[in-house]
C-alpha cells in the first residue's frame, strides 16, 4: 500500500507509539484518524501533527466499548472517507502477581477488575475496532491493512499475567484474520515491541528498568520511532501478512 493520501486510523494515538506512528506515516502522505479516550492528549497530539503539515482528525473512543467504536467508525468515514488502514495500538498495564506470598502467607493477588480490564483493552479492544475496519473495507471494496500491537510479553512475562495472555491472543488474531481477510484483498500484520521509552515504560522501577536494560544486547530501550518503522513497513510490504516483526534489540524474556 501506498502511505501517500492513504487514511489511517490509529488507536491510542494520544501519545507514545501511537503518536510516533502518526507522526512517521503522516509525514509520508498518510491522513491520519488519531483515537484515543483521553481527549487532552488527542487534541495537543492533532495539534502537533498538524504543526508538521500532517493532515490528521482526532476522534475521541473507548475501544472497550462496543458502541463507542461503531460511533467512532461511523464518524471517520463521514468526516475523512473509507478507511485504507487501522493501526489496533491502545494498550493499558495493570501489573502483578498471579499470587503473592510471604513467610506462607498469602499477601496479594491479580484482582479480577486488573485481569478484566487489561483483557477488554488488550484484546477485546482490537477484536472490535478489527471487526469494524475489515467490515469497512469489504463494504466499500477496497484493500487495506490492519496492524495489531502485541508484545515481547505474549511469550509470558512474570508479573503479566492478564497482559502476556492479551498480547498472545493479539498475536493469534493477527495469523486468524490474515487467513480470513486476504480473499478481500486486506493483509494483516503484527509488531512486538520490548521495552521501549513511552509512558507505560516511565512506571516501570529504575532498578528493574536498569536490569531489564542490561540484558537487552543493544543496551537500550527502543526509541517510538523504532516501532513506528515496524509498522510502516507492514503497511509498504504487499508480501507482508499474519507474521508478528520482533522489535526489540534482541531481547529474550
Ligand atoms: P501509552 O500508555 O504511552 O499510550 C497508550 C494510549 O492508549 C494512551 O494515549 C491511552 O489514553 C490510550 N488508551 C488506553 N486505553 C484506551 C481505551 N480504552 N480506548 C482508547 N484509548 C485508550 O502506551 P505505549 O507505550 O505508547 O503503548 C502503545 C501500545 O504498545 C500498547 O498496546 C502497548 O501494550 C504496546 N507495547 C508497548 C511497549 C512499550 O515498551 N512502551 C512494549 C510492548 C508493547
Amino acid at each position: 500500500m501506498e502511505l501517500n493520501d492513504s487514511i489511517i486510523a490509529i488507536t491510542g494515538g494520544g501519545r507514545g507509539l501511537g503518536l510516533a506512528m502518526a507522526i512517521h506515516m503522516g509525514s509520508q502522505g498518510a491522513q491520519i484518524a488519531l483515537l484515543d479516550r483521553d481527549t487532552d492528549a488527542l487534541d495537543s497530539a492533532v495539534g502537533l501533527l498538524k504543526e508538521k503539515g500532517i493532515t490528521a482528525q482526532c476522534f475521541a473512543i473507548d475501544v472497550s466499548d462496543e458502541g463507542s467504536v461503531i460511533r467512532t467508525f461511523d464518524a471517520i468515514e463521514s468526516a475523512m472517507g473509507p478507511l485504507d488502514g487501522l493501526v489496533n495500538n491502545a494498550g493499558i498495564v495493570r501489573d502483578g502477581l498471579l499470587v503473592k506470598a510471604k513467610d506462607g502467607e498469602i499477601v496479594d493477588r491479580m484482582s479480577l477488575s486488573s485481569w478484566q480490564q487489561v483483557i477488554d483493552i488488550n484484546l477485546t479492544g482490537v477484536f472490535l475496532c478489527g471487526r469494524e475496519a475489515a467490515t469497512r473495507m469489504i463494504s466499500a471494496g477496497r484493500h487495506g491493512v490492519i496492524v495489531n500491537i502485541s508484545s515481547i510479553s505474549r511469550a509470558g512475562n512474570q508479573g503479566q499475567s492478564n497482559y502476556s495472555a492479551a498480547k498472545a491472543g493479539v498475536a493469534a488474531l493477527t495469523v486468524t484474520w490474515a487467513g480470513e481477510l486476504a480473499r478481500y484483498g486486506i493483509r494483516v500484520g503484527a509488531v512486538a515491541p520490548g521495552f521501549v521509552e513511552t509512558e507505560m515504560t516511565a512506571s516501570i522501577r529504575e532498578d528493574m528498568l536498569k536490569r531489564i536494560t542490561a540484558g537487552i544486547p543493544l543496551h537500550r530501550l527502543g526509541q517510538p520511532e523504532n516501532i513506528a518503522q515496524s509498522v510502516a513497513y507492514i503497511f509498504t510490504n504487499d508480501y507482508f501478512t499474519g507474521r508478528v516483526i520482533e522489535c526489540d534489540g534482541g531481547l529474550r524474556i
